[in-house]
């Protein structure tokens, strides 16, 4: 698949979602991140970063790696939440602190 000047990948880790480049991650990952760090996203870009013709601020790469990582947190949490033994032959029990 070609991808247009103007599409990225997600950058959600191991998500491969095409994406325009002036979004970070796909919809349903962009969900997972707590509204704070989207806010902290959304007002640290610049214009034009998505085309490359200005570097994205120290703040914006911050706050998009602080996102990744948000995201990264959640999808391990939620698989580790949704994990069911697969045998019974070994009952796993799980206990929440
Ligand atoms: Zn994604």
């Amino acid at each position: 698949m070609r991808l247009e000047a103007d599409v990225h990948v997600c950058h959600a880790k191991g998500c491969g979602t095409p994406i325009p480049s002036r979004l970070l991650m796909c919809r349903p990952h962009w969900a997972l991140v707590p509204p704070p760090l989207k806010r902290r996203v959304l007002e640290a870009f610049t214009p034009g970063q998505e085309r490359g013709q200005v570097r994205p601020s120290q703040e914006w790469t911050q706050a998009a790696m602080a996102a990744i990582k948000a995201v990264a947190l959640t999808e391990r949490h939620q698989a580790e939440q949704t994990a069911v033994p697969v045998s019974d032959e070994m009952p796993v029990e799980v206990w929440w602190p």
